[in-house]
């Protein structure tokens, strides 16, 4: 069955993934609708869980014909290549003791552990939010309320939030924390309406001592959960409770936000998170590996995080894919090591050499407009062309696909990126201007790799 799978998923995914991911795996068993597969080690079970699950599920329940639940096991030692890498071969460095996990062994149902303060590494770009997070935690409802956080993908806004909530209950054992995502309280709030429940549904969010509330720009246009959360929020605020809202823009930038929910918002302290300069991408990938007993080099960081787009996600996984890679082949992490596991994505930024953040920061010099405007909703004719020139340089220097540029150019629909690309090649077909203009920022783009 297990080969029979494997051809299918071989076709699914590119070889070297599938080296990678899927060649290294065993079955340790297959019963019923059940099939255990044993991976190296616990990175490379959260990569596969998260990433190819599905695939691996879909491939074995068609080889079998029945619906097959797929979960992974850690092997055993004794099974292990015995070389392996990122195996605890240093011994394990005396780990930092926690507040909040020692002080509080209880599990908090929507707080996520690993998300603390300490394993936050501060940064210029990170250090204001850093701070308002620290300070409205261990003094809640005190000096900044509401709080409201907002960054980019990937930039920690969810990591933060959560070590509000540790923090705080470490210092406040009795405080009622709630971590809810914007989209589980409308989720809940629907289902609260049709069943009946809406009563229960008022006492669990207006009786909350903390409410930390996360990617709140989902609510926008939703207007039902607009206005629950508008007296949800007023509720707590009025008897004197914390709230924590972070968003991925900023709330005037939020379209669909009502004016007075946008008001609230703006009562409190407004703290961004902004991209990652280079020493804080490293910082974080030299912590996040010595957390994970992975030996990597400052070479090696230095050449992953520069090759790393400011999204620090993207930067953890490329540190999965390394130190799984290294532990299943059994070679140390080194340059070589590295360079070969990146290089396909490594490659296709390559290729022109130009990433999106530069193409934004080339347009926004060039028409001599801020970064945060390209990216707002602004309307303003020069605002909305130099969105439109980086929409289309995007797609014609780095070849990401049109929901990429639209995520990035301030989480845009894919449509937008398409009718850009569109309206600018037809422009350039009589607008001298614009031509000389776009290949000056190209041109100047490409030299400077
Ligand atoms: P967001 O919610 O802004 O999209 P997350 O909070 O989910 O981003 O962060 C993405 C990943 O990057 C998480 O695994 C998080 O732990 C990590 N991360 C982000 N910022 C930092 C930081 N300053 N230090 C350590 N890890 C970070
Ligand atoms: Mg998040």
């Amino acid at each position: 069955i297990w080969e029979e799978s494997i051809k299918i998923i071989k076709e699914k995914i590119s070889q070297q993934n599938f080296e990678t991911w899927i060649r290294p795996l065993k079955v340790a068993s297959i019963e019923n609708n059940h099939a255990s597969l044993s991976v190296p080690n616990k990175f490379f079970k959260d990569w596969l869980t998260e990433n190819y699950r599905e695939v691996i599920s879909e491939a074995v329940s068609s080889s079998t014909g029945k619906e097959v639940l797929v979960d992974f096991v850690i092997m055993q030692d004794s099974e292990k290549n015995p070389r392996s890498a990122a195996s605890p071969a240093r011994k394990k460095k005396t780990v930092e003791v926690q507040p909040q996990e020692t002080r509080r062994p209880k599990v908090h149902p929507t707080l996520n552990p690993n998300y603390s303060f300490e394993r936050f590494v501060v940064g210029s770009s990170n250090q204001f939010a850093h701070a308002a997070s620290v300070a409205v935690a261990e003094q809640p409802a005190k000096n900044y309320n509401p709080l409201f956080i907002y960054g980019g993908v990937g930039l920690g806004k969810t990591h933060l939030l959560n070590a509000i909530g540790l923090l705080s209950m470490s210092i406040y054992p009795d405080m009622n924390v709630v971590y809810v995502s914007a989209e589980e309280f409308m989720n809940e709030l629907i289902l609260s309406i049709r069943f009946d429940k809406m009563p229960q549904f008022r006492e669990k969010f207006r009786n909350i001592d903390c409410l930390l509330m996360d990617d709140i720009q989902f609510i926008a246009g939703k207007e039902r959960t607009q206005e629950e959360f508008f007296h949800t929020f007023n509720t707590l605020h009025d008897s004197g409770k914390q709230i924590v809202v972070t968003s991925d823009k900023f709330p005037k930038d939020i379209p669909n936000l009502e004016g007075r929910l946008r008001s609230r918002f703006e009562w409190g302290l407004i703290a961004d998170i902004q991209p990652p300069e280079i020493e804080t991408k490293i910082a974080i990938l030299e912590k996040k590996a010595q957390e994970n007993n992975i030996l990597i080099p400052t070479n090696v960081a230095y050449y992953i995080s520069s090759h790393a787009e400011s999204n620090i996600r993207e930067l953890e996984g490329f540190l999965v894919r390394i130190a799984a890679y290294s532990s299943v082949t059994g070679r140390i992490i080194d340059l070589d090591l590295v360079k070969e596991v990146l290089k396909d994505i490594i490659k296709q930024r390559d290729n022109d050499g130009v990433t999106f953040e530069e193409i934004l920061k080339a347009v926004s010099a060039k028409c001599n407009l801020k970064i945060s405007d390209i990216k707002s909703q602004s309307k303003n004719k020069n605002i909305a062309l130099a969105r439109q020139m980086t929409m289309y340089l995007a797609r014609k220097l780095t070849g990401s696909s049109f929901p990429d540029i639209g995520e990035k150019i301030g989480g845009r629909d894919h449509s937008t990126v398409i009718y850009a690309n569109n309206k600018i090649r037809k422009q350039l077909e009589t607008d001298s201007k614009l031509k000389t203009l776009l290949q000056d920022i190209e041109d100047q783009l490409l030299k400077k790799n």
